[in-house]
């Protein structure tokens, strides 16, 4: 049986995946985050997977936020 592509591609983003939690900031803005603090109310958020200019809400005031990342990796929140 030869082996499936998809899984070799699947390996790879894996593994990918692996190096940017050792370093997540070497992926700058392209890094994705799946939590943040709301800078209204301080409430730590758990989040469906989110990066740059994605729209998130606080699920404890309803603010609504604008995602930027900085080149740095670092998230910033705008009010939106
Ligand atoms: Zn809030």
């Amino acid at each position: 049986m030869s082996k499936d592509p998809r899984f070799d591609a699947g390996a790879m983003h894996e593994h990918e995946e692996d190096e940017a939690k050792k370093d997540p900031r070497r992926l700058g803005r392209k890094r994705m985050f799946d939590e943040f603090e709301c800078p209204t109310c301080s409430a730590h958020n758990p989040f469906t997977e989110f990066g740059d200019n994605d729209e998130v809400t606080c699920g404890y005031c309803g603010a609504y936020f604008i995602v930027k990342i900085t080149d740095e990796g670092d998230l910033t929140l705008r009010e939106g």
